[in-house]
């Protein structure tokens, strides 16, 4: 029986680990299974170990240094700034060079000082990883680095952004409710033939208009940040801004009002299908995020009557004395407000004022949406200080 190499990482933070290059398949699945989505690789001796690393479906940022070399610092810096995104996006991330010693250690160190390590505080910390910096001028380099960004720090400054709230639990309810729209998916299609799944065997909703709740709109992010690579997700974003100003040059063309509702929704959605507005997450008819599109997504094609239908726990949902029955589509529609709902107070302690919270898609993929969240937020917490 084969046996499965397991790759060692030594971990600097929860999201920053060296180690050595990876000799093969077996050592990048285990890299993999532990959790690392992207690689720094300075192995200039390998010139196409990156591109073995990057179909492996790493993303990899390449900066070639000669063994006992250090980089230039121009380099450097770029290397860093890229290391700092994909920290800031949640990613784990490995740096390693050939021995994961000399190169390593001496990139760790330069991450370490931008982030307000003194000097002795970096090396030790790399130390500790069993990796030294090997060469006058990757001391030298590291020298002058810290005299630039290093401060003398008493204790260790924070290095991620942890965030207060972990949105993981709303996540898994999310999950759980898009899992149950792709079994109602599944048993319509059984009724109906020739129903195609949009985003995968049809592009048919990748140009309308699409809104999703707070908890969709941060899981869709969420995952996007994390499965986009930083070139496909800068273009995502780059498209997003473009389907944002043609979405408000359409607004602005329908008969002035407020909110969206009834009548004007229908005309915000007509006018928006005729500009042909496509979703910024479409490439070559594939939707780019398929696993986490949001409902609207995937409900698209089904028959209206079945969405229409009376849902199975439809009695168990009403109030006493309440006769409406809500339907398969309504469960789903308070399901995901009640998530929404949830998370909203969890990270702002208030109850949600505001009908909804829905945000167009262009604003979630441009990341517009968290200006508009902080809106809400200011808006909230505006009438709470006005309440009597
Ligand atoms: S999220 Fe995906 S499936 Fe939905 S409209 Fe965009 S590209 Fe299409």
């Amino acid at each position: 029986m084969a046996c499965m190499a397991a790759y060692e990482l030594s971990w600097i933070t929860d999201n920053l680990a060296l180690g050595h290059a990876p000799m093969s398949y077996a050592e990048l699945d285990s890299i993999r299974e532990q959790g690392i989505g992207a690689i720094i690789n300075l192995c200039a001796e390998f010139c196409d170990l990156h591109e073995i690393e990057q179909t492996s479906g790493f993303e990899v940022y390449y900066l070639p240094v000669c063994d006992d070399d250090a980089p230039p610092e121009p380099e450097l810096e770029k290397a860093l700034d890229w290391l700092d995104e994909a920290i800031y996006l949640g990613k784990k991330v490995l740096v390693h060079c050939r021995y994961g010693m000399g190169r390593t250690a001496t990139f760790v160190a330069a991450y370490l000082l931008r982030k307000g390590f003194a000097l002795k505080l970096a090396r030790k910390k790399v130390a500790e990883a069993r990796s030294m910096h090997s060469s006058f001028s990757q001391w030298r380099l590291l020298r002058k680095y810290s005299k630039k960004s290093g401060k003398l720090t008493i204790r260790e400054p924070s290095l991620e952004n942890r965030r207060v709230v972990d949105l993981s639990g709303f996540f898994t309810d999310c999950r759980a409710l898009l899992e149950r729209v792709d079994t109602l998916f599944e048993e319509a299609s059984e009724k109906h033939s020739g129903l195609l799944s949009c985003g995968s065997r049809t592009d048919g909703c990748c140009c309308n208009y699409v809104e999703l709740s707070f908890v969709e709109a941060a899981y869709l992010s969420h995952h996007m940040n994390k499965v986009l690579p930083g070139e496909e997700r800068r273009q995502a974003i780059e498209r997003a801004v473009q389907a944002a100003k043609a979405m408000r040059r359409v607004r602005k063309s329908l008969p002035s009002g407020t909110g969206l509702a009834g009548d004007r929704r229908a005309e915000l959605e007509a006018a928006y299908s005729q500009a042909q507005i496509r979703c910024p997450l479409s490439v070559n008819t594939q939707c780019v995020v398929y696993p986490f599109r949001p409902i609207a997504c995937r409900i698209y094609g089904i028959p209206r009557d079945y969405l229409d239908s009376p849902a199975d726990i439809g009695r168990s949902m009403r109030a006493p004395g309440e006769d409406h029955v809500p339907s398969v589509y309504e469960q789903f529609l308070v399901a995901r407000q009640k998530i929404s709902a949830d998370m909203w107070y969890a990270l702002t302690s208030l109850f949600p004022q505001e009908d909804g919270l829905l945000f167009a898609l262009p604003d979630v993929v441009s990341g517009r949406f968290i200006q508009q969240y902080f809106e809400w937020l200011s808006r909230a917490q505006n009438s709470l200080d006005a309440a009597p």
